[in-house]
């Protein structure tokens, strides 16, 4: 079993990048991809541990992109060597919007009356807090009951104290990628449309966007849901992504490896297919 979608403390996940190698060995994986939000902090810090452990650790990235006026996450594998200087260059540029949102969220939540500080929220999340940080400090101070009210009543697309962040556009987030040795794949597609006609023709024009996977195996996917992406990877000729989606305490319910019901397995084949796709 190989898991290629996970975070660590570096972006939003709970665990620091050696704990989730040493999770990783513990739970057998074949292989570990560490797709942290727009940083590579946790997979460099994961390096040594992993050679330590004789993991097969895949450096990857989870890109928050604009594809119309959807917020669409697009993984960035990078298989055979690391990504180039300048794309960790245009990380690094991304990474300001996110702290100038915090910036702007936080004065916006204490303008509805809640005590919360941008001191608070960086103890919390570390160098690159998100919203989740934020949901977590709103059910410590007892604001709301769960993380998830936390998202539907305040930090939601939908919801009253939504800041938009700068995002690039998703063919921007794809060249990218790939200009800089990486393979680009659609994460969790099933949240761009549950309508799968509509996602079908989403997915096509990514496609001649320059997408070249697409993430089939994941937490949230029915077993319909992956035959359908199986599908569309066929149809479009992207290559096959997929892992739980873990980041330990911070989703609660989601297991390293084997995702929610214990029921995810993506086959170490995934990632054979994946090495062959990037070489040609
Ligand atoms: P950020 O990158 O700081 O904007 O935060 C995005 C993260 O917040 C996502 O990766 C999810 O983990 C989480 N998130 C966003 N919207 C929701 C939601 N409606 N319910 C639960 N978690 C969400
Ligand atoms: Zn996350
Ligand atoms: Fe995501
Ligand atoms: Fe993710």
């Amino acid at each position: 079993m190989i898991d290629l979608h996970s975070h660590t403390d570096q972006s939003d996940g709970s665990l620091s990048a050696r704990e989730l190698v040493a999770a990783a060995a513990e739970a057998k994986l074949e292989a570990l991809a560490i797709t942290d939000h727009d940083t590579f902090a946790g997979y460099d810090l994961a390096v040594p541990y992993a050679a330590e452990a004789g993991l097969d650790l895949v450096c990857g990235i989870e890109l928050s992109t604009k594809y119309g006026r959807q917020s669409v996450h697009l993984l960035g594998y990078f298989l055979n060597q690391g990504p180039s200087e300048e794309f960790r260059a245009w990380i690094t540029a991304l990474q300001r919007s996110r702290h100038s949102r915090n910036q702007q969220l936080v004065d916006l939540l204490r303008s509805k009356g809640f005590e919360i500080t941008l001191e608070e929220v960086y103890r919390r999340g570390g160098n690159l807090p998100g919203r989740p940080h934020f949901a977590a400090i709103l059910v410590e101070k007892g604001y709301v009951p769960t993380l998830q009210r936390a998202f539907d009543d305040y930090l939601d697309a939908s919801a009253s104290c939504y800041v938009q962040r700068e995002e690039p556009a998703f063919a921007e987030g794809v060249h990218r990628i790939a200009s800089a040795g990486g393979l680009p794949s659609l994460a969790h597609p099933g949240r761009v449309s549950r309508e799968l006609p509509i996602l079908k023709e989403i997915v096509r024009d990514m496609q001649t966007m320059g997408l070249q996977g697409i993430e089939v195996f994941h937490s949230d996917h029915t077993i319909q849901d992956v035959e359908s992406y199986r599908s569309f990877a066929q149809q479009f000729s992207l290559a096959v992504t997929g892992g739980s989606d873990f980041h330990g305490s911070t989703k609660p319910g989601v297991a390293l490896g084997t995702g929610i019901h214990g029921t995810l397995n993506v086959p170490r084949e995934v990632l054979l297919l994946l090495r062959r796709f990037s070489i040609t």
